[in-house]
């Protein structure tokens, strides 16, 4: 059986691809998806014109711009806590009291 005559290439509904719409021998529209291999026949006159209004592939599709990416200001960030407690620093040790000077007998200093 030969190939029947591709009328229109159109978007997958399946895939997104394309499909070769063909015109089977009861005059029904039928796609032929090399896209996703599949095949999708109509059978009656509801399916045949919803196969119909299926939109065409664009010709030549336009390849996605690429994106613009705004330059992101530097953030300015906080100075991030320090991760270790300060380590408390031990008491100064109390001075020594201050020693008696030796004095004499029941005369101490005055
Ligand atoms: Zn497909």
């Amino acid at each position: 059986m030969a190939a029947r005559e591709t009328i229109r290439v159109v978007v997958c509904p399946l895939c997104g691809g394309g499909a070769d719409m063909r015109l089977s021998g009861n005059g029904l529209a039928y796609l032929a998806m090399d896209c996703c291999k599949a095949q999708l026949f109509t059978r009656g006159p509801e399916s045949d014109e919803l196969c119909r209004d299926l939109p065409d592939v664009p010709a030549q599709p336009l390849p996605a711009p690429p994106p613009q990416i705004a330059p992101v200001a530097a953030l300015q960030l906080p100075p991030a806590p320090a991760t270790t407690p300060p380590i408390p620093k031990a008491p100064a040790p109390a001075p020594a009291p201050a020693k008696p000077r030796m004095g004499w007998g029941a005369f101490p200093n005055a």
